[in-house]
């Protein structure tokens, strides 16, 4: 995957210096790409993800940029742990200004015949109730001022039903796009601001949490697809690309914008 980092960002948002934001599954891939666009917006970041190492490698990238960043070991489908850590990033900075809710997992793909009930609770409780656990903290830090509130779903589950064997996966990302709506409707009194972003395929490390099983080869229908693949730039998007999209919907410029999916993957999902 690529690994660049964005020093200069493509568009600048001055009203962006100095917020608080909270990005989950920061460690790596859409997450990590947001933590640096925010970072190179002036964002005080705080970065939650499973995996330590690769968030306080993140860390250092934003000090080595001249920013401000905290880390936080975090299982996001565990209340306690990410009451806690939204806490202490709440009473170290004092507010939230902008939710990243992206931690998520691919998980186990099988017929749904196949598939135990507890691979199917490990998916929805990391990618659904983690988006919600994840909001509903942060809630408290972010009513006095106002904010954004991104949450990550997928083409799959909105747009695309054909990749086998994701019924978990999808049925997760459709609830989030469903959970958007709802908050972006009960937070407006606020002014929180709540979007879904629906990536296609993206260059990340998501194949490490992709289990599929061999039971799949029962349920595949060959589909034949046009020949190349992703319409727009025939490659998979780049991480940079989606903490572009962050970037935007957490600042000034998408002010009047709540309560929609965005796709982001180059007419893939149009196919
Ligand atoms: P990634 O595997 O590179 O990053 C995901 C991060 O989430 C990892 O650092 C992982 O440790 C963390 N994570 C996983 N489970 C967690 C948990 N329980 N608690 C805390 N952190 C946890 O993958 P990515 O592609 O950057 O995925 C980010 C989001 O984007 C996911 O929600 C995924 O469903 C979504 N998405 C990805 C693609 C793609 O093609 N890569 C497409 C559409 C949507």
């Amino acid at each position: 995957m690529s690994v660049q980092t964005v020093e200069k960002p493509r568009a600048s948002y001055p009203e962006l210096k100095d917020k608080i934001a909270v990005v989950t599954g920061a460690g790596s891939g859409i997450g990590r790409a947001a933590a640096l666009a925010l970072a190179a917006q002036g964002v005080k970041v705080g970065l939650l993800d499973l995996k330590d190492g690769r968030t306080e490698q993140v860390k250092q990238e934003i000090i080595s940029m001249q920013g401000e960043a905290v880390t936080e070991d975090v299982d996001v489908s565990d209340p306690k742990r990410v009451q806690q850590a939204i806490e202490a990033i709440g009473k170290q900075w004092g507010k939230i200004d902008i939710v990243f809710a992206n931690a998520g997992i691919n998980g186990v793909l099988a017929p749904i015949e196949d598939m135990n009930p507890d691979e199917w609770d490990h998916t929805l409780s990391t990618n659904l109730k983690g988006t919600f656990l994840t909001v509903k903290y942060a809630i408290p830090y972010m009513k006095g001022q106002g904010g954004s509130i991104i949450i990550t779903s997928s083409i799959n589950g909105n747009r695309v039903f054909s990749n086998f064997g994701m019924s978990a996966y999808s049925t997760s990302k459709a609830g989030q796009v469903a959970f958007a709506k709802m908050a972006a409707l009960e937070l407006a009194r606020y002014h929180i601001r709540v979007n879904a972003i629906c990536p296609g395929s993206i260059q990340t490390h998501i194949s490490e949490s992709t289990h599929p099983t061999p039971e799949l080869n029962k349920i595949k229908i060959p589909v034949k697809y046009p020949e190349g693949n992703q319409p727009l730039e025939h490659a998979p998007g780049q991480p940079e690309q989606v903490g572009d999209l962050i970037a935007f919907l957490a600042s000034d410029a998408s002010s009047h914008i709540t309560g929609t999916e965005m796709f982001i993957d180059g007419a893939e999902s149009l196919i």
